[in-house]
């Protein structure tokens, strides 16, 4: 039997998640992506954001509007495509099949059933997140609502569920030899950001800041509760990160802003937090692996 990690990863159609879900699927984890709609789904190519390295690899991308929380989460299944590499390791021909698709596998479920494959939930990123485009008085509650429903509860209510999974991972014992990478214990890893810190207070980015404050905090406390499961949980928080679309709508005058209050923080690209995500979740396994 060979045993697949699975990683989820939030926010993976574009910016720093995309280069996230390129790097996990190119470690040789299968992927289940999440977007905001079918339209940014349908944008999801092999080759770009996935890639296949084993003959046991699958990739899902599913439609999930998760400003729509707590609805989503009344949910079972999605609208997505699933993605099948061909028969040999590194073919990027294959097939994508849309349809109504799982998040998460359910009792005595697999996410994907392939002969002589075993899929075991590993690895959650939740990186979707929007910014804000106003100072706090002039941001509605709509506004409100859709950045902490995205930047701080769905990654709540998705570590709940993810840690779930995990827990079970962890009891099913995966031989480490019979693993398609690198077996490490389950993790959660939370992309806050460093406005999120207390002594980051840089004006228009009020109700964005609180939400990553949320998150970081969140997560620490979360560690706490998990390390007993055997499962970890980290964040990051990353300067700012050029390229993006999040930082490209920022404007130049924003951006500006922002560059000196980060003052002395280098710029990142999405490939250095996507590697930082990897160094989290591999650990040890990724110093050699990155060479
Ligand atoms: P982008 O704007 O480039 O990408 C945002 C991603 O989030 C897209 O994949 C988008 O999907 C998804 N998303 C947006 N709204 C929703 C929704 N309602 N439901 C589901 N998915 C949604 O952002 P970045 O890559 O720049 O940022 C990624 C994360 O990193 C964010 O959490 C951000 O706060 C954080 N961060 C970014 C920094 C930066 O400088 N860029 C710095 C520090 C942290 P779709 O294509 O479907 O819209």
């Amino acid at each position: 039997m060979n045993y697949v990690p699975v990683a989820v990863v939030t926010g993976a159609t574009r910016g720093i998640g995309r280069a996230i879900a390129s790097l996990l699927s190119r470690k040789g984890l299968a992927c289940v992506l999440i977007g905001s709609s079918a339209e940014s789904v349908r944008r999801v190519r092999v080759g770009e954001q996935l890639h296949f390295t084993h003959p046991f690899q699958k990739h899902r991308a599913l439609a999930i509007d998760l400003a729509r929380w707590p609805e989503w989460t009344g949910e079972s299944r999605f609208w997505g495509v699933d993605f099948s590499g061909g028969e040999t390791a590194g073919a990027v021909a294959g097939e994508a099949r849309e349809g109504s698709f799982r998040l998460f596998p359910g009792p005595r479920e697999q996410l994907w059933e392939t002969p002589g494959a075993h899929y075991f939930v590993s690895l959650l990123v939740n990186c979707a997140g929007v910014s804000q485009h106003s100072l706090s008085v002039r941001t509605g509650p709509a506004q409100i609502q859709r950045i902490m429903n995205l930047n701080f509860a769905s990654c709540v209510s998705l570590s709940n569920l993810a840690a779930k999974q995990m827990l079970h991972t962890v009891r099913q014992r995966v031989p480490p030899q019979h693993c398609v990478a690198p077996y490490v214990s389950p993790c959660i890893v939370n992309i806050s950001s460093v406005l999120g810190a207390p002594q980051m207070a840089i004006p228009g980015t009020t109700v964005y800041a609180a939400s990553k404050a949320a998150l970081s905090q969140y997560t620490r406390v979360l560690t706490q509760e998990v390390t007993s499961w055997g499962v970890r949980a980290a964040c990051l928080e990353p300067g700012l990160v050029s390229g993006t679309d999040m930082t490209n709508e920022l404007g130049a005058d924003a951006q500006r802003q922002l560059v000196d209050g980060l003052i002395g923080l280098p710029t990142q690209t999405p490939e250095d937090v996507a590697a930082a995500v990897w160094q989290v979740y591999a650990g040890e396994n990724a110093r050699e692996d990155m060479q």
